[in-house]
């Protein structure tokens, strides 16, 4: 790494660049694509291609990867999650693509857990659908599902996060059974539910009409998500896709989900890639990069480290350091401030009224694990 290069390009326009220890966070770049995906879409640069046709054809290289039976490359997961309930409300009719997000007509609610609400179930509302609870916070039963099912109902949601699972919650076998005994699809936000590789794919191998998957844990461009689903799901979506503009003179919600040509290849590297992939090894480079982070903050009183070992998902290992301002002289949080006022900014993740901090490797380019861990050490000694 040209080190006196290092975030040139962003200071040549006075912005700041940073060192991101939190890991793959949108708002800081999301993700590096790896050079199997940026020479799969230098390669894309050379030839123009109808879309419908890419999009068709990369769907189906992908899917027979991951084994489901196909595939949309979608401008992010959110836009997955969009697109697809678009296409659970307005199915194969043009007047209904056309008319949304004014849903008059149409089956309009999305029911989801009370329990499993989470940050970015909005994008399932942005199509104009409506999100309905069932169960409490305490937990949901069969008949909560049973009961919320109406004739309003256009699908049931659940998110999927195998690293940490509810016990509280309706297993998704049951909303399978129970949503598809009246005829209701079901979707699953499975955003980083990429490893162990038999998680890729896994809600709709196991019946669910669809999920999406974040192109940004895979080494793609952070612009870029993917639907699975069925046969008829998949095509529903691709109706409401931003190629519908010109290709098929009909205007969906989905004109501002815009994908390069250059991503759609790009898409299709990165999973065949982290199909392919020695994960051995890509675990233990991470362990490295966390252990290394990890060796200025031993022993310094006040600071327990510990490494964690969940590499469940799309974010493995990963270190949690927590503080104990009385000794330090510092909360977690103001740790969190300094590091970021610091040159340059490292930044790191902090929860309201926790004591510790995370890090993560995955941001990390080479050398600054080393950085990382030496910057917070200077602050607790
Ligand atoms: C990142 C993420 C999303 C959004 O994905 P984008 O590709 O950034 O749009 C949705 N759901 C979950 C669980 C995620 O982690």
């Amino acid at each position: 790494m040209a080190d006196t290069k290092w975030g040139e390009i962003y200071k040549e326009l006075g912005a700041k660049p940073i060192i991101n220890a939190i890991g793959s966070v949108t708002m800081l770049g999301g993700s590096t694509p790896i050079e199997e995906v940026k020479e799969a879409m230098d390669q894309a640069d050379q030839a123009y291609i109808p879309l419908m046709e890419l999009e068709e054809r990369a769907g189906k290289a992908i899917a027979d990867m991951v084994d489901v039976p196909a595939v949309y490359v979608t401008s992010g997961a959110g836009s997955a999650l969009a697109l697809a309930s678009a296409a659970l409300m307005a199915g194969d009719d043009d007047k209904r693509i056309e008319q949304l997000p004014d849903t008059t007509g149409m089956k309009n609610q999305i029911l989801i857990q009370t329990r499993q609400r989470y940050w970015y179930d909005r994008c399932l509302e942005v199509a104009g659908a409506k999100l309905v609870n069932f169960g409490t916070e305490d937990g949901t039963t069969r008949e909560d599902l049973e009961q919320a099912i109406g004739p309003d109902t256009a699908a049931v949601h659940y998110y999927a996060v195998e690293q940490s699972p509810d016990v509280k919650i309706l297993p998704l076998e049951d909303i399978i059974e129970i949503a598809h005994g009246k005829g209701v699809p079901v979707t699953v936000d499975a955003a980083g539910q990429i490893y162990p590789l038999e998680l890729f794919g896994k809600y709709v191998r196991m019946g669910a009409d669809f999920q999406c998957i974040a192109a940004k844990y895979l080494g793609a461009t952070q612009s870029v998500g993917l639907a699975l689903g069925t046969e008829e799901m998949i095509r529903k979506i691709s109706k409401q896709s931003f190629i519908g503009y010109e290709g098929r003179r009909v205007r969906g919600i989905g004109r501002p989900h815009k994908v390069d040509r250059q991503e759609i290849v790009g898409a299709v590297a990165a999973v065949r890639h982290w199909m392919t992939t020695n994960h051995e090894e890509r675990l233990a480079s991470i362990e490295v990069i966390c252990q290394t982070m990890m060796g200025p903050l031993k022993g310094i009183p006040g600071v327990d480290v510990v490494m964690m070992d969940n590499i469940i998902g799309h974010q493995p290992f990963g270190l949690q350091v927590r503080i104990d301002a009385s000794v330090t002289g510092l909360t977690a949080q103001e740790v969190v401030v300094k590091l970021k006022e610091g040159d340059p900014p490292i930044w790191t993740r902090v929860r309201e009224g926790e004591d510790f901090i995370i890090l993560h490797a995955f941001g990390l380019s080479k050398g600054e694990d080393k950085i990382v861990g030496e910057r917070i050490a200077e602050l607790l000694r």
